[in-house]
């Protein structure tokens, strides 16, 4: 369950998110969508409104299987992929963007590959899930899939999806995705990039660990 304040403030921080989804890059116009996970409610950035345009009163709320709590506008038409998401794993938000380097990276790659080790903040490499019309079901069963044991996923010729705790989490790993896109555009235009191996990557996703735990015992 939630309160008025905590619906408000999810509100307002899509909104603020929004604005910064046009600002950072990953999106032009109104596409591209995000959502904040209030117990049994999705509160979601509504269809076809341009993000500077945006006010906390335009923003979607309902229950976990998509039906209506209060909307006054039409709910993002990537409802059914959010929905997926937060059915498949433990999200507290989801970001879905229209970045122009995993765009340009999945109409040509399967995979983004660990060409840094912050990849490991994702899950490691990144898929990419086959095109499937905007909106679809088919979509989001493929971004679910394409998510597991992951945190984000790149959607052929379309963008990208990710998912964190919370709001600001989610857009954080979706800044990430696009920033390791373009390390990898560049190392690929000077030639073929040595790529971090598993064990590598393991080591990194143990060491990162260890040190969260010694930061808490101090
Ligand atoms: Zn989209």
């Amino acid at each position: 369950m939630h309160g008025a304040a905590e619906l408000q403030a999810a509100r307002e921080q899509l909104v603020m998110y929004s604005a910064r989804l046009v600002d950072d890059g990953l999106a032009v116009g109104a596409a591209g969508n995000m959502s904040v996970r209030l117990g049994e409610s999705v509160v979601i950035t509504p269809s076809g409104i341009g993000y500077h345009e945006l006010v906390p009163a335009d923003i979607c709320v309902l229950t976990l299987d998509g039906d209506e709590v209060e909307a006054q506008e039409m709910p993002s038409s990537e409802l059914p992929m959010h929905l997926a998401v937060y059915a498949a794993t433990n999200a507290g938000a989801v970001v879905h963007t229209h970045s122009a380097e995993v765009i340009a990276l999945s109409a040509v790659c399967d995979e983004l590959p660990a060409i840094h080790y912050a990849i490991t903040g994702l899950g490691g490499p990144v898929r990419v899930a086959s095109y499937t019309r905007f909106g679809s079901a088919g979509l989001a069963e493929a971004a679910v899939k394409a998510l597991e044991d992951r945190r984000a996923a790149i959607l052929q010729n379309h963008g990208a999806i990710c998912y964190g705790r919370t709001l600001p989490e989610a857009y954080d790993r979706a800044l990430l995705l696009e920033w390791l896109a373009r390390v990898y555009r560049l190392a690929r235009s000077y030639g073929e990039p040595r790529i971090l191996s598993a064990a590598e990557l393991a080591e990194v996703a143990a060491e990162a660990r260890r040190r969260r735990y010694g930061e808490r015992r101090r």
